[in-house]
């Protein structure tokens, strides 16, 4: 018989599989058992719409078979079958199969990740098997074929008998080693064990010949007679009562389910009943995929109608928002054969949608108010999410939003909500204060804070990039305003204070329009300032884009390099108490080179401490060597 070559990916994934360390070899029988299930749920579909498939659902069956002698493995299906093209197509290729391209480096060995986070499919048969044979009969098919393959060097194809539709898979088990004992894969007690694990909740009777013990009069003991007995329970977890769940259940459904050794933050188990009636299973986990961020991330819930699953991620029941959830709803008003589009529509769905979206939000809420630490957990998983949320469609959201939100805070660097700052403001503050920059250090440092923190006001650190554009969203909290302590006027001072100010300003007037004069475009005014207490000089800003709004959108693809930069309103204020300014009024009388010179190097100085690039970085440095060399 002809050997064929497998596909130069699949010979990968094989050969990783084939010298896996990995520890939880065991997962391949939950990938089988899966398999198995699936192709009965298309048979089982297709028996709703084609009366001539004849099969009941109850019909439907997966049958494990060990032979401890042989050191074989059986497992069978009387699902959908393949045809000799499905087959090779199948088992010869991995078609859609993301692991490979998304760890093409992954050294033999290494294996741990790619095993855990996608769980391979058909080829992890060969961490515990050396030789596999899938004999199988698509529906409505004449033929059955056999497919074989002992590894890497290929496969075979040949035409056999099988009276039924199906797939029958056996395994020749490896032989054992020091680390991995592969006859524990043909005890019944194992597999009984393994199916409960991994495979409770397929709706699908798992079956083995298992012995049965039952006491015998005669004998006067307890004989065993083999009986066929189905290993899983096939309720599904959310159907069942929630005072029979422990909070372990359901923590052991999510990480089986989703993949995740992690333990989920916070289960959400709703019954409903009335205008729409559900249950939902709804997790949020503790970490972000790593996918999570970015475009290739699908959002959704596994929908089912009465315990069959109609779609795997349906994203009409969660808003972008809370995108992180994961888990399933059922109900029973949806019809097995809704289209996409019709669900789009379906009026159910959307109250559905409504409950679930107003569950997470309490159950956020909860774990605020009484679970904090791991709400920070939360919080620093997907609070960049909830900040979009509160951006995006121009705000729509934000009231729902806004108490969810958390941001570090210059009191002892902890995160904050709003509600608390709030709670805690000075008698005499106005103002919910905020700074935003790359990180909490730099902004620690920011000279425009001096003033704020002098007069003992909490500020608000804004690192992420989403966070300024969210709170100008917001625009206030609580009627009060948030307002930004590097832009306009921050209005601390005392009426007295602002009187010095106004007339400093007025005696300057002359040299300030001078130093305006000589950085023309860049700022739009040199203004005498009341934030500082020790530094020279800062920058800020006037109008609605900040510096560090201006230093964001123009990194974004659409407005930096190919589209029009964006500039913020920026002013230049100088400390009137500091020695520097002293200096500068005297240059503005004596020396009004040395004074341009210097106004350049003040403009310079605000930026580099806002973390602004130099537009001419040379000409600063000359700029200081000629300083030093004079002074
Ligand atoms: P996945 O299940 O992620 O698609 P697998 O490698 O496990 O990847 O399986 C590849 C394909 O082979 C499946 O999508 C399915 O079409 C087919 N297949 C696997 N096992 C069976 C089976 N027992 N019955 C019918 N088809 C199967």
């Amino acid at each position: 018989m002809e050997t064929k070559e497998f596909k130069a990916e699949s010979k990968r994934l094989l050969e990783m599989m084939i010298n896996s360390i990995y520890t939880h070899k065991e997962i391949f029988l939950r990938e089988l058992i899966s398999n198995a299930s699936d192709a009965m749920d298309k048979l089982y579909f297709k028996s709703l719409t084609d009366t001539s498939v004849g099969m009941k659902r109850e019909e439907f069956r997966i049958l494990i078979t060990p032979d401890s002698k042989a050191r074989t493995l059986t497992i069978a299906d009387n699902g959908i079958g393949m045809t000799a093209e499905e087959l090779e197509a199948n088992l010869g290729t991995i078609a859609k199969s993301g692991s490979l391209s998304f760890k093409k480096d992954n050294e033999l060995g290494e294996d741990v990740n790619i095993i855990g986070q996608f769980g391979v499919g058909f080829y992890s048969a060969f961490m515990v098997a050396s030789a596999v044979t899938v004999t199988s009969k698509a529906y409505g098919a004449n033929k059955a074929y056999r497919w074989a393959s002992s590894g890497t060097d290929g496969y075979t194809m040949e035409e056999c008998e099988k009276e039924t539709a199906g797939t029958e898979i056996v395994l020749q088990l490896k032989e054992n080693a020091d680390e991995e004992d592969y006859d524990k894969y043909t005890q019944e007690y194992e597999l009984k064990n393994l199916v409960k694990k991994y495979s409770d909740y397929i709706r699908y009777p798992i079956q083995m010949e298992m012995d049965k013990y039952e006491y015998d009069e005669e004998k006067k003991e307890s004989v065993p007679h083999r009986e066929l007995t189905t290993l899983n329970s096939m309720v599904p977890i959310w159907k069942k009562n929630k005072s029979e769940l422990k909070a372990e259940d359901y923590q052991t459904f999510y990480k089986d389910t989703y993949y995740d050794y992690e333990t989920p933050l916070a289960y959400i188990h709703a019954k409903n009943e009335g205008t729409a009636t559900y249950n939902a299973l709804l997790f949020i986990p503790a970490k972000a995929p790593f996918d999570y961020y970015s475009k290739e991330f699908e959002k959704g819930l596994t929908l089912y109608s009465s315990g069959v699953m109609i779609m795997e991620k349906c994203a009409d029941l969660l808003p972008d928002y809370f995108s992180f959830v994961r888990g399933l709803v059922d109900s029973e008003d949806l019809s097995l054969n809704i289209s996409r589009e019709m669900l789009q529509h379906d009026r159910q769905l959307k109250i559905i949608a409504k409950n679930i979206e107003k569950s997470i939000k309490n159950e956020l809420t909860k774990m605020r108010d009484n679970r904090r630490e791991d709400y920070e957990k939360f919080f620093q998983a997907f609070g960049l999410q909830l900040k979009f949320g509160v951006y995006q469609s121009y705000g729509m959201n934000k009231d729902a939003l806004k108490d969810l939100l958390m941001f570090t805070s210059s009191f002892e660097n902890k995160l904050v909500t709003l509600a608390e700052y709030v709670s805690r403001m000075k008698e005499d503050q106005k103002f919910i204060y905020y700074a935003s920059g790359d990180s909490v250090a730099r902004l620690e440092m920011l000279p425009q804070t001096e003033m704020v923190r002098e007069k003992g006001y909490e500020i608000l650190y804004l690192t992420d990039n989403v966070d300024e554009f969210a709170i100008k969203m917001l625009m206030e909290y609580d009627s009060k305003q948030f307002k930004s302590v590097t832009a306009g006027d921050l209005d601390l001072g005392t009426e007295e204070e602002k009187e010095e100010i106004k007339k400093t300003a007025e005696d300057s007037k002359d040299m300030f329009a001078f130093m305006k004069e000589t950085l023309g475009d860049k700022i739009t005014e040199v203004r005498v300032s009341s934030r500082l207490k020790t530094h020279p000089v800062c920058i800020t800003s006037e109008g609605e884009i900040s510096v560090e709004m201006e230093k964001i959108l123009n990194e974004m693809p659409q407005t930096g390099a190919n589209g029009e930069k964006v500039e913020a309103k920026k002013v230049l204020e100088l400390n009137a108490a500091h020695p520097v300014f002293e200096k500068l009024k005297t240059l503005y009388a004596s020396d009004k080179d040395k004074l341009a010179a210097y106004t350049k190097l003040l403009y310079s100085q605000a930026l580099l401490i806002e973390g602004v690039n130099l537009e001419n970085p040379s000409e600063f440095s000359s700029l200081m060597a000629d300083l030093m060399a004079n002074a």
